[in-house]
């Protein structure tokens, strides 16, 4: 079944080399194989990578899909590979090899580049805190930009407006300047009106965004201001949380119930601060599942597309005293240097 002649290579990062599928198999077709790359070549790090792989695996299925909905979150399979293959696909590379061998398991999964568009967005913060003082005034995006010193006009408080002229200039900075905010990945040519329209609508028919933002304000309802001095209470009782745990606190929060109980909110802040970093895939054509029309150019176009929602790492609790330090560094700067940028449409 895994005849390495019927793989080719898609790309590569740091950690993980990704090939897809080009061969007959209508099971295979449609499919990426992501496998990780191995310094050494011990069996304890062979077993790491089963279990790493099977618990993101199972964070996704035990927490991440009961939040976003089955359907947006991307299916995966951990698959055990032979020896020929590895030797195969290590061969290539397309870097100076960085790596001794390839993990014995893999992850099977939809290959998401496949159709003729792909774009890629990390939009960040869609929400403004209910707090008073600058938090109130400029979105935390533009804050932390104006930190940085950076000269993006990309302010997520547009792209999740739901406006279409302010979700297309959202897209238009984003494409100026995508720093790790924007990807796009084109099989046919597009020019940036007509795809800038086409995303625009796809943003304004999909819930994906505004579910995003409601999951970050409703997981965030306290502010790092008032979960810090929580966290400094709770610390010791937050060791080595299980994924079970994670996933009832999961069922809390979808409950409305525990709303007194500091863990609780504590779990429920780190949980925002992943759907404040994921990536929103959308991808036209191809394995797409929903269809849209979009007006362009004098008449109206019909495409499928289907999104999806990626990197959902579970983060640890324990950085919530580096998220409550860079909180208060990017306020005060904010203050101090005089910061007047409005984010919220007042009218
Ligand atoms: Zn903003």
């Amino acid at each position: 079944m895994w005849n390495p002649s019927e793989w080719q290579y898609r790309g590569e990062g740091n950690k993980h080399l990704v090939l897809f599928y080009n061969g007959c198999s209508t099971d295979l077709r449609g499919k990426v194989i992501r496998l990780q790359k191995l310094r050494s070549d011990s069996q304890a790090i062979a077993d790491e990578s089963l279990q790493d792989a099977r618990r993101y695996l199972e964070t996704l299925e035990k927490v991440f899909a009961p939040l976003l909905g089955e359907s947006y979150v991307q299916h995966m399979e951990v698959i055990e590979l032979p020896n020929e293959f590895l030797v195969e696909a290590a061969l290539m590379t397309h870097r100076e090899k960085n790596f001794d061998r390839l993990s014995t398991y893999g992850q099977l999964c939809d290959d998401l580049l496949s159709g003729p568009v792909a774009v890629e967005i990390k939009p960040k913060w869609g929400f403004m805190p209910k707090m008073d003082g600058q938090k109130q005034k400029t979105c935390r995006f533009c804050m932390h930009s104006h930190l940085r010193g950076s000269h993006s006009h990309y302010c997520p408080i547009d792209l999740y407006s739901g406006d279409r002229s302010r979700i297309v200039k959202a897209l238009s900075a984003l494409t100026i300047t995508p720093r790790n905010n924007f990807r796009v990945c084109m099989n046919e040519p597009f020019t940036a009106d007509a795809l800038h329209t086409l995303i625009a609508e796809i943003i304004m028919t999909d819930p994906i965004l505004p579910n995003l933002a409601e999951l970050q304000k409703s997981l965030d309802e306290l502010d790092i201001e008032r979960i810090w001095p929580m966290y400094e209470e709770q610390k010791d009782q937050l060791q080595h949380l299980s994924i079970d745990e994670w996933a009832r606190a999961v069922n809390n929060f979808k409950s409305g119930s525990h709303r007194d109980d500091h863990i609780q909110r504590i779990m429920e802040y780190t949980l925002s601060m992943t759907f404040k970093d994921c990536s929103v895939m959308i991808c036209i054509g191809a394995s797409a599942d929903k269809q849209i029309e979009w007006y362009f150019d004098g008449r109206w176009h019909s495409s499928t597309y289907s999104v999806r929602v990626i990197d959902l790492d579970l983060k640890s609790v324990d950085n919530i005293d580096r998220w409550y330090e860079l909180d208060q560094t990017i306020v005060q700067h904010a203050v101090k240097s005089g910061l007047n940028r409005q984010c919220e449409n007042t009218s």
